[in-house]
């Protein structure tokens, strides 16, 4: 039983009318980055919301949550954690977009889990 449950890297959502091969990489490609990661995290025991975190993955340091948009993007997450004696990973300068939460979780509406 965990508090929080792991609900995927962000990923900007493809535009309506893409292509197989576009749908395919969102679905089921994932960029596994060393360094830090934008990711969606559901608070199960709690407020029951997504929200988003941005994770040091060679670490597993949370620098810091909050509900999308996050001010600053992920570069300023990276300016932060810099500044704090962390040096940036490969993976910083990533693109991150808003998209809505992953769909079909088993724990949206599972009462008290
Ligand atoms: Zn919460």
């Amino acid at each position: 039983m965990y508090e929080f449950r792991f609900g995927g890297e962000v990923q900007q959502r493809p535009a309506p009318g893409s292509d197989q091969h576009t749908w395919g990489e969102y679905l089921y490609m994932r960029t596994n980055v060393s360094g830090i990661e934008r990711a969606w995290w559901f608070h199960r025991v709690g407020c029951r919301r997504w929200f988003q975190a941005e994770r040091d993955t060679r670490t597993n340091r949370v620098l810091r949550t909050g509900w999308p948009p996050l001010p600053g993007g992920v570069a300023g997450a990276v300016a932060a954690s810099s500044a704090a004696g962390v040096a940036a990973g490969p993976g910083g300068s990533a693109a991150v977009t808003n998209a809505p939460p992953p769909p079909g979780n088993a724990d949206a509406g599972g009462g008290d889990g």
